[in-house]
């Protein structure tokens, strides 16, 4: 076989898209030849990566696709601010199989590497005669858990939604309550569409290649083995992936999105202060808060004396737009000690940098994984998605960090969590008698994870058996 080619198809969601932009600039430094599908929204990150010297083919699809009854606007998942578009937004992903095998005729890959969002491609794939790997941004602990989850149904055992229960089949005790899991899992009878989807991924998670995780073996090494031996399936520890890339601060600080604020600036506010004692604060792409909740966690950050950087997302449906929420005379009594930054911050550098000595964060994976490369105890504050499963790995398997308290599950404005609690918790990480055990292991997993991906490292070793399997790949029945 001549140069390995492999096609990445991605999830539009920002959370889903940086990892794999990450992957591909990966194997396009290994040799591989490497092409991405996005759509119009997300080609401005690729072409960013391609400016910079990343030698990464870019083909485009049109999103919302032909015959997609999403209205035209919407061209990411964070615009997802009403469950009525989630039916219209799940057969828009649907309908791009067809435009995306046309391409896959055209470009002629080895592998295709896709979202799990994606389910159908496992179809596309072996149309192809090639191999489907699955990629959903996420860690196998949550993936692991959520299968067990499914599986079990441990939540069917409790007679209220504060009974707490445990998950079977976990190499540790974990337990949940039933508002911390997607409402849509808890539902009898009639599942709802993103229900539906749900289960099409498992199936089509069973029926591919394998998965490859952005993780690194050593931070959840129990639950990568059960989900081989108990699942029996095919996965690859690759991860921290943001670590591999040897980024200028230029490239560090464009992650993702165009940053809201001045590289130099934060940096140079960050400069000003003292070695772990600023928390940073950060939600992800996609949380939003009511505005009454951006007023307590105002409160709390200012109440626990703690100097702190504060991500509030903008943009035309969010609350934190109209600055309503805002208590008054709050800019003028932590100038000095509190930077707000309203849209997009440069995270993995401001993670990066020594003043920072805790996070606040949603457990998205990505930030969970940039959180612990940074060594910093988290405070841990989920809202959806698996972030509650995230959260769990954090405080309750590596306990590097504590929860505010958050204990629902919603998509859409979140709220409920006390001043009171966003001040103790912060002081927890940042001052309280615990904090320096927390932060002793978090140094410890921070070591561990940058070793992963150095040469002998296991994510490095991982890395080199998946290019050896895919080199050697005979579809089914092929000598
Ligand atoms: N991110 C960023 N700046 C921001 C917000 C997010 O660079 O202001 C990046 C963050 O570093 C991470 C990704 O966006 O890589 C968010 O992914 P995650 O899985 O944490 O959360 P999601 O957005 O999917 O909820």
């Amino acid at each position: 076989m001549g140069q390995l080619h492999i096609v990445f198809l991605p999830m539009i969601a920002h959370g889903h898209m940086i990892p794999m932009l990450d992957m591909a600039k990966l194997f396009t430094s290994r040799g591989l030849k490497t092409t991405i599908i996005a759509t119009p929204a997300f080609a401005a990150s690729v072409q960013r990566a391609r400016e910079s010297g990343h030698d990464i083919g870019l083909t485009i699809v049109q999103f919302p696709p032909k015959g997609s009854s999403l209205p035209n606007n919407i061209v990411s998942f964070d615009q997802m601010t009403t469950p009525a578009l989630l039916p219209l937004f799940v057969e828009a992903l649907s309908l791009l199989q067809e435009p995306v095998e046309k391409l896959l005729q055209e470009l002629n890959p080895n592998c295709l590497l896709s979202d799990m969002f994606l389910p159908w491609t496992v179809d596309s794939a072996a149309k192809f005669g090639i191999p489907r790997l699955v990629f959903g941004g996420t860690n196998c602990f949550s993936q692991y858990i959520s299968e067990q989850m499914q599986l079990h149904e441990p939540y069917k055992n409790v007679s209220s939604d504060s009974e707490p229960f445990v998950v079977p089949d976990l190499p540790d005790k974990l337990t949940f309550i039933r508002t911390q899991i997607a409402p849509f899992l808890l539902e009898e009878g009639t599942k709802n569409e993103f229900a539906k989807l749900r289960e099409e991924m498992r199936e089509s998670e069973k029926r591919s290649y394998g998965v490859v995780f952005n993780s690194c073996y050593e931070l959840e090494s129990a639950y990568a083995d059960h989900y081989k031996k108990v699942l029996g399936r095919r996965a690859w520890h690759i991860g921290p992936l943001f670590l591999w890339n040897n980024a200028g601060a230029e490239e560090k600080a464009q992650r993702g999105k165009e940053s809201d604020i001045n590289e130099h600036e934060c940096l140079a506010w960050l400069d000003s202060k003292r070695p772990n004692s600023v928390v940073y604060v950060c939600f992800g792409s996609m949380a939003s808060f009511t505005p009454a909740q951006l007023r307590e966690t105002a409160l709390g950050l200012e109440a626990s004396g703690q100097d702190f950087i504060w991500v509030v997302r903008k943009g035309k449906n969010w609350q934190g737009e109209n600055e309503d929420w805002m208590p008054q005379g709050y800019e003028d009594r932590i100038k000095g000690k509190g930077l707000i930054i309203r849209g997009w911050a440069p995270q993995v550098m401001i993670l990066d940098h020594p003043a920072i000595g805790g996070f606040v964060t949603h457990c998205g994976w990505n930030s969970t994984l940039e959180g612990i490369c940074g060594g910093v105890p988290m405070v841990t504050w989920p809202i959806f998605a698996e972030q509650f499963y995230n959260e769990k790995l954090v405080t309750e398997v590596l306990r590097t960090g504590v929860p505010v308290g958050n204990k629902k599950w919603q998509m859409g404005p979140s709220e409920g969590v006390p001043r009171e609690a966003v001040r103790k918790a912060v002081e927890r990480i940042m001052v309280g008698e615990e904090t320096s055990e927390m932060r002793k292991r978090a140094k410890y997993y921070k070591e561990m994870a940058r070793k992963g991906v150095e040469e002998g490292g296991s994510s490095y070793n991982s890395l080199n058996a998946l290019i050896d399997e895919l080199s050697s790949y005979r579809p089914p029945g092929v000598n």
